[in-house]
């Protein structure tokens, strides 16, 4: 992707590039009618060069603008420009959920205070009828607050349709955090976000996600196959009853699972 840094887009001006995923560059940027810094997620050219995807793309951004939570990060903006598609949110430089996981498993109040407001989040979306379907620790982000803000809504649907991967009409998510029925390719719902959340809780836990492989093949076969790993080596010092909790949210039959994000974060304080 052409480096953008020190061009103009629109009212903004690229000042740095932030990180780079999978199908987007995400710059930090200057808006200079009304100055004040956003970020800027570029989509790849090759899909901003699709009209289908195109009309597609803004149909989805103003679904996700009209999400309105204190835990969800704000959609701005999104424009075209040359062969660059974007999207213009809030700038966030807390870090992500991603490099505090790095560091190691985190204390069990501060993993109860991250599921409750990301929970909360998914639960507003999900009234809406709108599934996140690529929820893993890089998608949350924090404020100098250290509050959780969820980004992304959606767009894994979007990127995934404007690829030929996905002709099928398959998502694709992360497979780290893939639900059974995604890598099945069956129709998602609210409840394969609470996989991902409940395979996010895991790994805010003990510090690693609950399955891990070095092929795709592997990977696939253990969140359809396996029990996910007993917590209690990692962890000693938690209670036994949250056990419990990661089997449910991992539950490979989603009718097993709990039926909301807000019933993981309220078992989990229970627990
Ligand atoms: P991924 O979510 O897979 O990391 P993205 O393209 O969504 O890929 O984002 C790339 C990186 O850009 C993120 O890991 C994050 O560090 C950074 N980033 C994304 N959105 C923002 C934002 N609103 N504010 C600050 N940094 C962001
Ligand atoms: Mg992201």
């Amino acid at each position: 992707m052409a480096d953008l840094i020190g061009q103009r887009l629109g009212n903004y001006q690229v000042t740095a590039l932030l990180g780079e995923g999978g199908m987007a560059a995400v710059y930090r940027a200057r808006q200079v009618n009304i100055d004040r810094d956003v970020a800027i997620k570029v989509i790849d050219a090759r899909l901003a060069r699709n009209p289908e995807f195109i009309r597609r793309f803004e149909r989805e951004a103003r679904t996700i603008a009209s999400l309105n939570h204190a835990h969800i990060l704000k959609l701005f903006d999104y424009g075209q420009h040359d062969d660059a598609i974007y999207l213009v949110m809030e700038l966030l430089m807390g870090g992500s959920l991603a490099a505090q996981v790095r560091r190691g498993p985190l204390p069990a109040e501060r993993v109860a205070g991250i599921l409750d407001q990301i929970a909360s989040a998914l639960d507003y979306a999900h009234q809406k009828g709108i599934i996140h379907r690529d929820l893993k620790p890089q998608n949350v982000l924090f404020d100098e607050a250290g509050q959780a803000h969820l980004t992304d809504f959606g767009i894994a649907k979007i990127v995934n349709e404007g690829t030929s991967l996905t002709m099928s009409g398959m998502t694709m998510g992360t497979p780290m955090y893939m639900a059974p029925e995604q890598w099945q390719g069956a129709d998602l719902d609210a409840r394969s976000d609470v996989y991902a959340l409940g395979v996010m809780l895991y790994e805010m836990l003990s510090g690693q996600a609950p399955f891990l492989a070095d092929t795709p093949a592997s990977l696939m076969y253990k969140h359809l196959q396996e029990t996910p790993p007993p917590l209690q080596p990692h962890r000693p010092d938690l209670p036994a009853g949250i056990e419990a909790v990661l089997i449910k949210a991992l539950a490979k039959n989603r009718d097993r699972r709990f039926s909301s994000a807000g019933d993981v974060a309220a078992a989990f304080r229970l627990a």
